[in-house]
Parts: structure tokens; sequence; C-alpha cells
């Protein structure tokens, strides 16, 4: 990212519209009742549930904090998020 003091629009200017058009598709989805999964949790490294939603998760995998699905790893978590 660059800043040009003679352009008009900055390259930040660029990505805070990218960033709009984004959180526009991801409220419109919501909108829709399509959970984003945009919150997950998993179990601590430690074996412990620090939060009520990683109760009864196995290692590695993670729980949708909004909707509840369970995702075998983080892979399989990115994999789910809009593109
Ligand atoms: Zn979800």
């Amino acid at each position: 990212m660059n800043y040009d003091p003679e352009a008009i629009i900055q390259d930040a200017d660029i990505e805070q519209a990218e960033f709009e058009r984004m959180g526009a598709r991801l409220a419109a989805l919501k909108r829709q009742g399509v959970c984003t999964h945009g919150s997950v949790v998993g179990m601590g490294d430690d074996g412990i549930a620090h939060y009520p939603e990683a109760r009864g998760l196995k290692p590695g995998q993670l729980r949708c904090t909004d909707c509840g699905r369970v995702f075998d790893d983080h892979n399989a978590w990115l994999d789910a998020l809009p593109h």
C-alpha cells in the first residue's frame, strides 16, 4: 500500500471500499438467514473448554458460535467462509 500525496484516491481508500463491499455482502447474507460463520471456538490446547460452545469438541475441531456448525479443522472452517 502506498501513499501518493498527489493522488486524489489513495490505496487506503481503495482498500476501505473493498472492506465496505465485503461487509455489505456479509450483511446481505445474514439478512437472508445465511450464517457466515464469522466466529468460532475450539478446545484449548490444555484440553479445557474455555467457552461453553467448545464443550464436546475434539481437539482441532471448531464450532460456530452463531449457528453451532462443527468444523473438523481450521481449513474446513476457512473453506466454509464466504469467498
Ligand atoms: Zn455459522
